[in-house]
């Protein structure tokens, strides 16, 4: 009846630091094989754990520039003192391929990809309470005392522009949030924008083809059918 969109969803999904985005992600990944992460490129240093190409590519500051001069990037933005850019080249093969694309990326990035493409999908992850946020960004144990208090600044600036984003996720048990997103996902592939042809069948033809089905009986009468109700529940 109806023939949908295969290109993927652009997913672009932001809130402050410390709000869960990563952890998040990373649950949907794992629930589902369709979605595809980009990864961006900083000029921060890698964190204890983390891999060149897998979390990051990491870039110095001349590098960065060097690409931001080459157009290489769909967006970047500089935050907390270091540059962060999502690179264009695999995003359109991606979606062309039926990928969903999820973008993590800070608030400038976001408002930056709504001006490119407003019909990309726009989920907020809020922390419970600032409270709550402040211990998550401790607990995490990546940041010094004073990049904590940097980044916890930031979030609260970045707070105020949920309104502009589609959807809002607060972070309270994680696994309601992960519900939460994947839901959202869903719920977006059965948008009526997300239809790409009515395919009207043939009305005479389906017509025709069902009368002429030998199982079933044509010559079925009104009062033939209350007669026959009648003898099956006697
Ligand atoms: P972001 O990517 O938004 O900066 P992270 O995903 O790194 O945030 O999460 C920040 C910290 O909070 C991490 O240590 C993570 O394990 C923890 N965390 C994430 N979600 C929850 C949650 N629902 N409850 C408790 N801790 C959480
Ligand atoms: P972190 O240093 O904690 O990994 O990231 C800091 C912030 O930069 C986070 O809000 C993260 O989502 C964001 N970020 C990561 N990659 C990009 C990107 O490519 N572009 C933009 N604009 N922000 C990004």
């Amino acid at each position: 009846m109806i023939k949908q969109k295969k290109q993927g969803q652009l997913i672009v999904i932001s809130g402050p630091s410390g709000s869960g985005k990563d952890t998040i992600v990373g649950k949907v990944l794992e629930n589902n094989d369709k979605i595809w992460l980009s990864v961006s490129a900083t000029s921060r240093a890698p964190r204890k754990g983390e891999e060149e190409g897998v979390n990051y590519f990491y870039l110095t500051r001349e590098e960065f520039e060097e690409k931001i001069e080459n157009n290489y990037f769909l967006e970047y933005a500089e935050y907390a003192g270091n540059y962060y850019g999502t690179p264009k080249e695999k995003i359109v093969e991606k979606l062309d391929k039926g990928y969903d694309v999820i973008l993590v990326i800070e608030i400038q990035g976001a408002r930056k990809i709504k001006e490119l493409i407003p019909e990309a999908l726009f989920i907020f992850i809020m922390p419970p309470s600032e409270k709550e946020l402040l211990k998550r960004l401790a607990n995490r144990k990546t940041e010094d005392t004073e990049k904590i208090l940097e980044r916890f600044n930031v979030a609260y600036k970045e707070m105020n522009e949920v309104t502009k984003y589609n959807y809002v996720v607060v972070n309270d048990k994680l696994e309601d949030a992960v519900e939460k997103v994947e839901s959202i996902i869903k719920a977006e592939k059965c948008r009526v924008d997300r239809i790409e042809e009515v395919l009207v069948a043939n009305k005479e033809e389906i017509i025709h083809e069902f009368l002429m089905n030998e199982e079933f009986d044509n010559t079925r009468t009104k009062d033939k059918l209350e007669e026959d109700n009648e003898t099956k529940t006697k």
